[in-house]
This record gives structure tokens, C-alpha cells and sequence, in this order.
């Protein structure tokens, strides 16, 4: 049994010595997190898979307008969007907007909550499931990581567009 995806440390994933450039979108320049092997294997279409033969040493970019998703800059290898399976909620501005690939949770589902009642349940429901050990973050979120933190920043962000404190 492994443990809860939550559950790892932030760092916990970077103790292997990575020089500063390696870890570096060449797209954006910003500097991101390693992705696990499983969650490369999981979510990258198998042609782009097969092409790139090994899944390991990529990284996961974050910024919202830059196209790249994994990178790997040993490899020389950039993945965009159209070699991901997934919608990539953090880079979409259409909607669906998925925030939670785990249990369904869009952004618009959130905003529709708040908009509706004030306030949204995405975080209790989740974080109910996540203590139930029913999560699969690693094999469904492109980020490989668990969705709280970034529930949690959709939810602030849906309460400051309905005006809900
Ligand atoms: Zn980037």
C-alpha cells in the first residue's frame, strides 16, 4: 500500500541532486517540479510515449499560458498539450476546466456552488476521499500531485468573482 499522494512533502520528490537547468521550462523560464514515471506513462498519448522511450527525469510546467507540459531537458524532449490525454485544467481557460481529476471537480462545477449557495463543498469532499485512501492522483492529475492546493485556490477565486466572503 502506498501512501496517500497528499501525504508527500513537497520536496520529498527532489532528494536526487538535479542541477538548476534541468528542472526549467525553455518555453517560459520558469522552474518547476519533477513528474513520476507512472504519471508520464498514464497520461501521454502512445505514439508521443513510444517516441520518447524513456519516461523518466520529465518535469511538469505550470504556467498558465505556456504550451509545454512535461519537459525534459537531458532528453531534449518537450510535451504540449496535444500529446497529453488529459485537459490540463491550470492551462485551459475554456471550460470543462477540470481541477479534480480524481473525483470530477471542474471549475465551473465549484463557481456554479458558490454562485449558487455562497460556498463550495470541492474541498470537504475531496479531502474525504483523499483520507479514505481514494485517490489516484498519480495516474490521473497531469501534475502527478494531489489537487487540494489548487481546489483551494479555484474555490478563493470563484468566491471573489460572486463577491462571497
Ligand atoms: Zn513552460
Amino acid at each position: 500500500m502506498k501512501d496517500s499522494c497528499c501525504e508527500i512533502d513537497d520536496n520529498a520528490c527532489c532528494d536526487s541532486k538535479v542541477s538548476e537547468d534541468t528542472a526549467i521550462c525553455k518555453e517560459c523560464g520558469s522552474k518547476w517540479k519533477p513528474v513520476n514515471r507512472i504519471t508520464l506513462k498514464s497520461l501521454v498519448k502512445e505514439p508521443t510515449l513510444e517516441a520518447i522511450g524513456n519516461p523518466d527525469g520529465f518535469y511538469f510546467c505550470e504556467t498558465p499560458d505556456c504550451g509545454v507540459v512535461y519537459f525534459n531537458n537531458e532528453q531534449q524532449v518537450y510535451l504540449h498539450k496535444d500529446d497529453v490525454k488529459a485537459r490540463v485544467g491550470i492551462k485551459e481557460t475554456e471550460n470543462p476546466v477540470p481541477v479534480c481529476y480524481c473525483f470530477g471537480w471542474t471549475q465551473e462545477k465549484i463557481f456554479e456552488q458558490i454562485k449558487q449557495s455562497g460556498f463550495s463543498t470541492a474541498v470537504r469532499e475531496i479531502g474525504a476521499k483523499v483520507k479514505a485512501g481514494e485517490c489516484t492522483c498519480d495516474i490521473k492529475n497531469p501534475s502527478g500531485r494531489c489537487c487540494i492546493g489548487n481546489v483551494n485556490k479555484v474555490v478563493k477565486r470563484g468566491k471573489e468573482l460572486y463577491r462571497v466572503s
